[in-house]
Order: structure tokens, then C-alpha cells, then sequence
């Protein structure tokens, strides 16, 4: 498989933080996806795609049980 950005074959499954807003958090979830090592481009298959959705639809309710890591701040 070929990078469709860069061109580049270095594609390597990784374990990435995709992030999710929720209300004006943010969370993280540890993720397994192909990721072009040239260029950064993350590549999503069916079943990553549904778990991410999965995912996204618990958040909200269980974000009671998240774990806090960091705060997010802003500039005004
Ligand atoms: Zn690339």
C-alpha cells in the first residue's frame, strides 16, 4: 500500500490518540491505525472506523470514568 498524500510505502500500523471533543473537553483514545511515516497520514479501515464511532457515542455518558490528564486552556 502507497501513501495517496506523499507517495510514500513506509506505512506502519501505530498506536495513535485520536481525540474527541466533548463538550469543551477533550479526550483521548489510544487507537491502532496505519500511519505514513513520511508524512504523518493516518489511514482508517472499516473496523477502526466503527470502533471510533463506537466509541464516540459512550463518551458522553461515561465521562464520568475518564481519567483526567491535562487541562485545556485557552488564550483570550
Ligand atoms: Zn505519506
Amino acid at each position: 500500500m502507497k501513501c495517496v498524500i506523499c507517495h510514500g510505502d513506509e506505512i506502519e500500523v501505530m498506536e495513535v490518540k485520536e481525540e474527541f471533543t466533548v463538550g469543551s473537553d477533550i479526550v483521548y483514545v489510544p487507537t491502532k491505525v496505519s500511519v505514513c511515516k513520511n508524512c504523518g497520514e493516518r489511514y482508517y479501515d472499516r473496523r477502526t472506523m466503527q470502533f471510533l464511532e463506537e466509541i464516540e457515542g459512550k463518551l458522553f455518558k461515561e465521562r464520568g470514568k475518564l481519567k483526567e490528564v491535562g487541562k485545556v486552556l485557552m488564550y483570550d
